[in-house]
């Protein structure tokens, strides 16, 4: 795969500061595919530089102008579309057709929102006798996973450059070379030098360096809850904004109502998706106990369907992560009716769609986020004890609630502690806003509320 062996700071591609670089792995196969710069302090600072030079003139730019380069930014984002799926594919290890429809077709979507949001967005209003301006809150820090490689950078960057922010990207160290697609993307659309940087580097030091920058006005960051915790210590010690996009441990509640087969196989395809590597995935599903063997059949079924249509985990790490968490199940008494730990392939990360029943709430497996393609199958007994389960985890992220009626439906959904809830089976809209409830979080991403984020408020009083 092409790879640059520079920064992208202030407009070009420039040699990294240090010498040490980061391998690429292909995940489906083990083989190095690329190798990208560790970037140190050194680049952090230089990146953070040019993004506070870049500020003064992106911030007064006309929305209608900024507006003109985030579609830009969109297009070209299109005619790239099939390398950066054939990109996602060879460093996530994600199916391909997965690739171009979710990881790429998302993100243009996104793109696309935040170019109309940027010509049309209200940033002055009349409060009485004040004035109030919406402005840019300044340099922001992007750090970023690689679940969602392409997605997870737009729904930070875009809304940003929107705002008049400008910004500094730290990308995942395992999918760092759709991050230089990006920004190549982002340089032939015209955005201006200093505006958006690249460093690509370890998060410990090159993160970390980011998040702990002085010049740095707010820190967006999707990855674990263990880093999440981290940055916001950081961000608080220095009084900075701070955006969390952290894990989850989302319920698929099932009604009695409902249509069991339809909910039981979406729910299954919602978990299994990206090889469970999805943070609003519903990895709990929760079963009346009258329909709760059915479910279990039907789950089976499903799950036996994905054997060899998901691709492997990210990297060897997180298929042990994954591994361990199955062992786990076993050993805390829940009954195994799909998958399990052994390794399905010779070659490559992968773990076998894995479905467990008799989950007891309180089981390692239905608490902590497991981030691979296994589902835990709850009985309850009636509404009450669903909604207790439903809500009995730190996360609250998102959820899916099914039921004959969708009013039925709405009224569960109401009462659950979560960020986003899909009735009967809701489509993903990318411009409603995302982000979690309790340890999922904090702040939103996507739509007009993803790009408030961005902007801080000044009122002028006459
Ligand atoms: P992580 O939190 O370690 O990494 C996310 C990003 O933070 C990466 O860019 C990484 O380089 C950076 N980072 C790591 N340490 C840092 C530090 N000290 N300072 C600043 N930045 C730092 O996540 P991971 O190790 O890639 O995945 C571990 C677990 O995190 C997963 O198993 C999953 O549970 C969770 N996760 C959640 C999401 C999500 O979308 N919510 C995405 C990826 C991973």
């Amino acid at each position: 795969m092409k790879a640059h062996d520079g920064m992208y700071i202030d407009g070009a591609w420039r040699p990294a500061a240090g010498g040490d670089v980061i391998d690429v792995v292909n995940p489906a196969d083990e083989q190095v595919i690329g190798q990208v710069p560790a970037g140190t302090a050194l680049d952090v600072d230089n990146a953070v530089r040019a993004a506070r030079a870049a500020l003064a003139g992106w911030a007064a730019t006309p929305p209608a102008e900024r507006a003109a380069r985030l579609a830009a930014l969109r297009d070209g984002l299109v005619a790239r579309a099939e390398e950066i799926a054939e990109t996602v594919t060879a460093e996530l290890g994600a199916p391909l057709k997965l690739s171009q429809t979710v990881h790429v077709g998302a993100p243009i979507a996104v793109a696309g929102s935040y170019a109309d949001l940027a010509a049309t967005y209200a940033f002055e209003e009349r409060v009485g006798n004040s004035t109030v301006y919406h402005e840019p809150v300044g340099v922001v820090a992007a750090i970023t996973p690689w679940n969602y490689p392409l997605h997870q950078i737009v729904a930070k960057v875009a809304p940003a450059l929107a705002a008049g922010c400008t910004v500094v990207l730290k990308p995942a160290e395992d999918t760092p070379l759709t991050a230089q697609l990006f920004a190549e993307a982002v340089h032939e659309a015209g955005v201006p030098a200093g505006v958006f940087n690249l460093v690509t580097g370890l998060g410990p030091v090159a993160g970390q360096a980011l998040a702990e920058h002085p010049d740095v006005d707010l820190v967006s960051f999707t990855g674990s809850t263990a880093v999440g915790r981290q940055i916001a210590a950081i961000a608080g010690a220095g009084i900075k904004k701070v955006a969390l996009e952290l894990g989850g441990k989302s319920a698929n509640v099932i009604l009695p109502s409902a249509d069991l087969a339809r909910a039981v196989n979406v729910g299954v395809a919602n978990v299994m998706s990206n090889s469970g590597q999805t943070c609003s995935a519903w990895t709990r599903m929760l079963v009346h106990r009258d329909q709760y063997e059915e479910a279990v059949e039907l789950a089976r079924t499903a799950a036996a369907k994905y054997g060899d249509r998901i691709g492997p985990l990210v990297n060897a790490g997180q298929r042990e992560r994954v591994r361990g968490y199955i062992h786990k199940g076993v050993a805390e008494g829940a009954r195994l009716v799909a998958g399990g730990p052994e390794a399905p392939r010779e070659r490559g990360y992968y773990v076998s769609p894995t479905v467990f029943a008799d989950v007891r709430p309180d089981m390692t497996i239905a608490q902590e986020e497991i981030f691979g393609p296994v589902l835990s199958i709850l009985r309850y007994e009636d509404e009450e004890d669903a909604l207790r389960i439903a809500n009995g985890t730190v996360y609250g992220l998102a959820g899916a609630v099914w039921a004959g009626d969708e009013a039925e439906a709405v009224a569960f959904a109401r009462r659950m502690e979560t960020g986003q809830v899909d009735i009967n089976g809701g489509r993903f809209n990318p411009l409603a806003p995302f982000g979690g409830y309790k340890q999922s979080g904090v702040g939103r991403e996507l739509g007009h509320h993803g790009l408030a984020e961005y902007l801080q408020t000044k009122s002028l009083q006459f």
